[in-house]
């Protein structure tokens, strides 16, 4: 009798690079792909509208890639943990393996699961696929966790090279594991009345062959001029890898290894660092996305929230050119350049005084590259409240961020043109008062740490 192996395919829809697909075909039993859409189990996150709209390319890419090797991609709703158990119990499975991650409802889930699991003498297993360096790998000399980026980012490229990726499995023998799956269709991840995603079916091509396809054009084409080029919104010069890392479609070990065999990727690996520096801090701080991480910020105070300066700012109305730009091409295409994102959140932290928590819910909301991690951890950092972050009285000045980063205008032309035109729209509220006013509000934090 067959007793085959489940993979629980989750923030890692790739087949290069992925430990627990390699582990089940080198087990050499049939293998069964499982992702398990989890809108139940407690304290998991829904996805925002534009990761609805990823996913469903995304697995809609893994599932035929499994279908050219010989396997299958089993789709099924519901909390995770009797999920898996339901698909093992329909399938015989005698083995479960999967990648691990590192949020703190999904840890419980996993760690549950793994021990059920071996409880009724299945084989679970769970590997390393979606960080470089596994957050309690990196320590302080004194044995904590690290809330400061540069030494967290040399202790980690000190020790051991991150290991060189796994080849893709050539041949998956799924054929005889064939289990029911639900509808891809059925699960509506996509936009249908309105359908918004125009602007992201125009920008982006979710799948694991898109995603190598890019990384290897930016590593032969754009890396050159990252270092100089990269906070310029208009040049094009950053890899468009965040989405794809976000859902695992390239892993970092890929992304790594092809880097540092092309000459001067120094700089973007350490942006690579920044994104494994959220996850680690993340893990040790699983509240990232509700709490402030400086409790003194707690005694920020927040004015009642002004709900139409807060939809001019999702809208990109607020009269602000870079900002408008920025929150304009968010809104189109589900991503924003770096440089533009600490604008736009700086503008509504500290110019409109609203708190980050509604911006971080509007990015994850509208972001394709929604990340977990990433997403809170700059939040925080823009707001101040967070490790290693900018400091509170240190306020962007967006029209010196345009002139600085966009001279020629060409990002804004681009996105929000009017305010190149002889009557630019005027700011919904004064630079310079509202700074005051931030500042002012900062002295509460500064009389409670
Ligand atoms: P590149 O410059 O090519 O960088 C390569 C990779 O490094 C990125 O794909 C990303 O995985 C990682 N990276 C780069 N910068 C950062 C950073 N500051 N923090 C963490 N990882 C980084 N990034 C997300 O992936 N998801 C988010 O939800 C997200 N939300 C953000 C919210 C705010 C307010 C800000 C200021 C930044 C946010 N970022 C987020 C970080 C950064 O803006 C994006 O990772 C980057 O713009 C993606 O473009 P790229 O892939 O071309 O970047």
């Amino acid at each position: 009798m067959p007793s085959p192996s489940i993979v629980w395919f989750r923030d890692d829809l790739r087949l290069a690079d992925n430990p627990a697909l390699r582990a089940a075909v080198d087990r050499g039993e049939p293998v069964i792909g499982l992702y398990v859409l989890d809108e139940e189990s407690p304290g998991i996150r829904p996805l925002g509208g534009a990761a609805r709209w990823w996913l469903h390319g995304s697995l809609a890419s893994l599932r035929d890639r499994l279908a050219e090797r010989g396997g299958a991609l089993v789709l099924r709703r519901g909390a995770a943990e009797p999920v898996v158990r339901e698909t093992v119990r329909d399938a015989s499975a005698g083995a479960v393996f999967w990648n691990r991650r590192y949020g703190g409802p999904e840890r419980e889930i996993d760690t549950a699961l793994k021990s059920s699991l071996r409880d009724d003498g299945v084989v679970a297993r769970s590997f390393a696929g979606s960080l470089l360096f596994e957050p309690w790998t990196v320590k302080t000399g004194g044995g904590t966790h690290f809330s400061v980026y540069t030494p967290f980012w040399r202790a980690a490229t000190h020790g051991p090279a991150p290991r060189a990726p796994l080849p893709e499995p050539r041949e998956i023998d799924g054929a005889s594991a064939a289990l029911d799956s639900e509808d891809l269709d059925d699960w509506h991840l996509l936009p249908t009345r309105p359908d918004w995603a125009g602007g992201l079916r125009e920008t982006w091509e979710p799948g694991e062959p898109a995603a190598r396809r890019r990384l290897r054009e930016f590593l032969s084409e754009d890396l050159d001029s990252y270092d100089r080029a990269r906070d310029e919104p208009a040049a094009g010069a950053t890899s468009l890898l965040s989405p794809r890392l976000r859902w695992g479609e390239v892993s970092p070990f890929t992304v790594w290894h092809e880097t540092v065999q092309t000459e001067g990727g120094g700089k973007f690996l350490s942006e690579l660092g920044w994104r494994e520096f959220a996850w680690h801090t993340l893990f040790h701080f699983p509240e990232l996305a509700t709490t402030n991480l400086r409790p003194e910020f707690d005694a920020f105070p927040w004015p009642r929230l002004h709900p139409t300066q807060l939809e001019a700012w999702q809208k990109g109305r607020t009269g602000v050119a870079l900002v408008d730009a920025g929150m304009r091409e968010l809104w189109r295409t589900g991503y924003m350049h770096n440089r533009v994102r600490m604008v736009a959140a700086s503008f509504l932290v500290k110019n409109l005084l609203v708190d980050w928590r509604r911006g971080e819910q509007w990015f994850w909301d509208t972001l394709v590259d929604a990340d977990a991690a990433n997403n809170p951890f700059n939040w925080q950092w823009v707001a101040g409240s967070g490790a290693d972050a900018a400091p509170y009285f240190r306020i962007f000045n967006p029209e010196l961020q345009a002139k600085k980063f966009d001279r020629d205008g060409r990002y804004v032309r681009e996105w929000a043109p009017e305010h190149l035109s002889e009557h630019p729209p005027e700011p919904i509220i004064d630079l310079r008062e509202t700074r005051n006013a931030a500042l002012d509000a900062y002295e509460h934090v500064k009389r409670a740490a």
